[in-house]
């Protein structure tokens, strides 16, 4: 699903935010992305979503290679991946429902279809019936579940996470993954950029982890041998 080539990122004027980045997810797959403050998570990230472009190496996903896509295709490859943010980006004086249709005005459905998918979206992250409230009412797991129904709303076959559980106790962070989990079940494949290393031994998926900008653990030895 996501397959990442002798990657390297440089921002203007500044040292690698990645570098020599190789690893490939599978469709399905579950991993977690860890790293100090400044390792390259973000980056690494936003490349796959084409927020920004790597300056070295090639980025795929679900196939394509990004770097061919012509600016027509970017919204379409953008509706392939939903994304989780740590303080949500909410729209506080919208409803439930608005925010998490926001994503399918956008791609352009009808008013029923994208009535029926938010219903589907809140029902997956347990919170149906709360479509007339605004997030203020709501708890900050709650506001989470909010988001993270916005990110699954499109369908999406890719979901990334920044930091989802920043803001949340450990009980409520664990109700996060455990919806994580379950999107991964039905065949999404799923990838978490987290600090809360405590979550991920307690729930031993696949970690990669990045070391000023270099994938130290986790990547693919397939991709060593191939490159190394
Ligand atoms: P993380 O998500 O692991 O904290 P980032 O990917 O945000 O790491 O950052 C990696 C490195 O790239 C850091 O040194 C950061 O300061 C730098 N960086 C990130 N975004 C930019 C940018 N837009 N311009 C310049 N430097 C950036
Ligand atoms: P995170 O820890 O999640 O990476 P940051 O606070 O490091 O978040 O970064 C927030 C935003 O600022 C990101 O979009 C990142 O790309 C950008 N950014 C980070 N470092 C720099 C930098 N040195 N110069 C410009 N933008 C940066």
């Amino acid at each position: 699903m996501v397959r990442f080539e002798r990657v390297s990122k440089r921002y203007p004027g500044g040292r690698d935010a990645l570098s020599g980045v190789n690893f490939e997810l599978g469709r399905g797959e579950f991993a977690f992305l860890t790293g100090h403050s400044g390792a390259g998570k973000s980056t690494l990230l936003k490349l796959m979503m084409l927020m920004d472009r790597p300056s070295r190496g090639k980025v795929f996903v679900d196939g394509q290679d990004l770097a061919s896509l012509r600016p027509g295709q970017v919204p379409f490859h953008r509706r392939k991946i939903g994304v989780v943010f740590q303080n949500h980006q909410l729209l506080f004086d919208r409803t439930v429902f608005d925010n998490v249709a926001l994503p399918l005005q956008i791609a352009g459905f009808s008013p029923a279809e994208a009535a029926r998918r938010v219903r589907a979206a809140l029902d997956s992250v347990g919170l149906l019936g709360k479509e007339a409230r605004t997030p203020i009412e709501l708890s900050g797991g709650e506001q989470q579940r909010v988001g993270i129904a916005r990110a699954v709303v499109n369908k999406p076959a890719l979901l990334l996470a920044d930091e989802p559980t920043g803001n949340l106790d450990p009980e409520l962070s664990a109700e996060i993954m455990d919806l994580f989990v379950r999107f991964q079940q039905v065949g999404v494949t799923v990838l978490i950029a987290t600090h809360d290393i405590a979550l991920i031994e307690q729930m031993g998926h696949r970690r990669l982890i990045l070391d000023h900008g270099q994938l130290v653990a986790g990547g693919n030895a397939v991709e060593d041998d191939i490159y190394g």
